[in-house]
């Protein structure tokens, strides 16, 4: 399954796929830029659960971040690129809701997010 996120370098919308990791969990193996008009299509609700981990060849298509994360105020998913260092941790910001702040946890679920295959 494909799901929608947003890098928070260009904002642009791209997609990630999400492969079984064989343990019940699910790996981002790559990440894929999606057509403008596609994105204009809107997407289809899709939901994964369990663990998520992020593959060694997993990249953000736009700015080459190589990690993402889930927002805890829109549950957008967004690309690690506009994360800064502060507090001695990793501050990051949601280019879906403009939320920001310290990361935190780990994605249990992913819900409301499309399915582009
Ligand atoms: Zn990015
Ligand atoms: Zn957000």
């Amino acid at each position: 399954m494909i799901s929608v996120a947003m890098c928070a370098v260009e904002r642009q919308q791209f997609g990630i796929n999400f492969a079984p990791d064989g343990q019940g969990g699910w790996c981002a193996s790559t990440g894929v830029r999606i057509p403008t008009e596609r994105q204009a299509q809107g997407y289809s609700p899709g939901s994964l659960s369990g663990g998520f981990s992020v593959g060694p060849e997993y990249r953000c298509p736009y700015c080459a971040s190589d990690n993402f994360f889930q927002c805890g105020a829109c549950g957008g998913l967004d690309c690690m690129g506009g994360a800064i260092q502060r507090n001695g941790g990793q501050w990051i910001w949601c280019a879906w809701c403009g939320s920001e702040g310290p990361i935190h946890g780990s994605i249990q679920n992913l819900q409301g997010f499309g399915d582009l295959g």
